[in-house]
């Protein structure tokens, strides 16, 4: 069975722990690899490689970094395919959707190919009198970056793109579940001329993000992943001194006031609620029908549903793909039949989904709740699958309120026609991403990606402008030239004049 391992100081190095996890054909439900789980000795090495690299990286030209990106840009566009093809077997999702992904992790390396404009510095001359000041941005060091199963390419280019443009050298835990996107990731980087050590992959579990997470040589995390474990790593991240953004879970509303176009809002919330089989932290898990609405939508929700393909993501007539594990398919399914044990209406059943020629495959169909209310599991708590709940409410203020008092605020949208309830909205939403009309409103590369309340710990979004600010810090030079006109002692705090 083929092994993936970890990547230190630019090759593939095998773990010393000994350990291995399985990795699964989740279409099929057969183990098809193992990946070698990291041990604190090889979190050790990779962070050492790192910091070995930093040494030259740290103070190497923009121009050596950026001609470095943009030869990576060529090769990830080059193998688009095959990257895709390694998502879609380890993870399950089809493969149009794996392309997406593949072109919004592009996106960041294409903004880090035009790093210089974002960190150039501010110079301010003749601030007091033969006193100029300048103001520039410096590389952490090493960072680091934990990432989920549920983008196995995009969420590492969200990081580690922008991090080693800006001059740091990175060490990149990801999940488990879905190693080998990753691995070829840091293989093209190597192939476009990135020095050895400048990006590491260390495979693992919570033993290795644990010991990035202690270890005194990072300096900052970019982490990814489920609320528990994001508040986890932000906690003890920071008690450790490391800057630190953790990305967490959510629990996405999408909003339908009774001016919108229904049609549109049923294809929208159709492709958000039930793409990647709801396996996405922007995924609309909650319709909020006001008003008269929610008959209407349910019906044409129910139409576009019925005739959806599920199959295996290499078919090219599958749209929606498997769950990533046997657990976890059955842990969604408890929450259709929890919800109708709690009074929600099911008004279409997913969970005894099967699918000819691939009985063992992590399977499910798309499940829609109706009269779902906030008390019930299957509004609290984030399924992580294709099923979409919706809450009846008679006015918007009702709607906002709802979505408000939500610990989550990760994206949200609003379907309507009037402009003035959209400003009203765009507004009023507690979440860091706001669609209008826009059911998945993931921002482009150049402004950044974030959620509020439980959805983000941490001061910054990930890359666009907070992504530099992330990763780097601020450095403000004040300079003077000898002249005899500014010698003399003074003791008093110095003023400008
Ligand atoms: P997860 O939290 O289980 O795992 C994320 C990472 O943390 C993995 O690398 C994993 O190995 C590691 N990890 C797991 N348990 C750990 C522990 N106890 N201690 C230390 N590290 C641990 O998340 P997942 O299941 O891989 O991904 C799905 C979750 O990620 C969902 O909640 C989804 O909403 C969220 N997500 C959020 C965003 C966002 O941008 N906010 C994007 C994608 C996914």
């Amino acid at each position: 069975m083929k092994t993936i391992n970890h990547w230190i100081g630019g090759k593939p190095v095998e773990g010393v722990s000994g350990h291995h996890g399985p990795v699964y054909d989740p279409a099929t439900g057969a183990q098809t690899k193992q990946v070698a789980l990291a041990s604190a000795a090889e979190a050790d090495a990779a962070v050492a490689a790192a910091k070995e690299a930093y040494a030259t990286w740290g103070t190497s030209s923009l121009a050596t970094r950026t001609a470095i990106l943009f030869r990576y840009r060529e090769l990830i566009d080059a193998h688009r395919e095959e990257i895709a093809a390694l998502i879609t077997a380890e993870h399950g999702k089809v493969h149009a959707d794996a392309l997406g992904e593949v072109a919004r992790g592009l996106e960041i390396v294409e903004l880090a190919c035009g790093i210089p404009q974002q960190l150039k510095g501010e110079l301010s001359t003749q601030v007091s009198t033969r006193v100029d000041v300048a103001a520039i941005r410096q590389p952490l060091g090493v960072v680091a970056g934990i990432t989920p199963f549920n983008f196995p390419a995009m969420v590492p280019l969200w990081m580690f793109p922008m991090a080693i443009a800006c001059g740091n050298t990175f060490v990149l835990k990801p999940s488990e579940k879905v190693p080998s996107a990753a691995l070829r990731l840091a293989e093209l980087a190597a192939e476009a001329g990135l020095p050895d050590g400048v990006l590491n992959i260390v495979n693992g579990e919570r033993e290795a993000v644990d010991r990035i997470l202690a270890h005194p040589d990072v300096a900052a995390v970019s982490f990814v992943g489920s609320t528990p474990i994001a508040r986890h790593v932000h906690t003890t991240g920071t008690a450790n001194g490391k800057r630190v953004q953790a990305l967490g879970g959510a629990k996405n509303h999408m909003l339908v006031l009774p001016d919108a176009d229904l049609d549109l809002a049923a294809d929208s919330a159709i492709n958000a609620a039930y793409g990647s089989a709801g396996e996405r932290c922007m995924a609309i898990s909650v319709v909020v029908a006001v008003g008269a609405t929610a008959d209407p939508l349910i019906e044409k929700i129910k139409e576009r549903a019925a005739a959806l393909r599920i199959g295996p993501g290499q078919d090219p007539a599958s749209e929606m793909g498997p769950l990533i594990t046997k657990a976890h398919r059955d842990k969604v399914a408890s929450y259709v039949t929890g919800a109708a044990a709690q009074g929600a209406d099911v008004v279409i059943d997913g969970t005894g989904h099967t699918v000819p020629g691939h009985e063992n495959g992590h399977w499910i169909g798309v499940s829609l709740l109706d009269h779902v209310t906030p008390d019930m599991d299957a509004y609290r708590e984030e399924i992580f699958g294709p099923v979409l709940s919706v809450v009846r409410v008679d006015t918007y203020d009702d709607a906002i309120a709802l979505m408000n008092a939500s610990p989550w605020g990760n994206g949200t949208a609003i379907f309507t026609r009037d402009g003035g309830a959209a400003r009203r909205f765009q507004l009023e939403a507690e979440a860091g991403m706001v669609g209008i009309n826009v059911p998945i409103p993931v921002p482009v590369g150049y402004h950044s990606f974030g959620g509020w309340k439980d959805s983000l710990f941490g001061d910054h979004h990930i890359y666009g402008n907070d992504g530099v600010h992330f990763y780097t810090r601020g450095k403000v030079i004040t300079t003077r030239w000898p002249d005899p006109a500014d010698s003399g002692i003074n003791l008093g705090f110095p003023r400008n004049h």
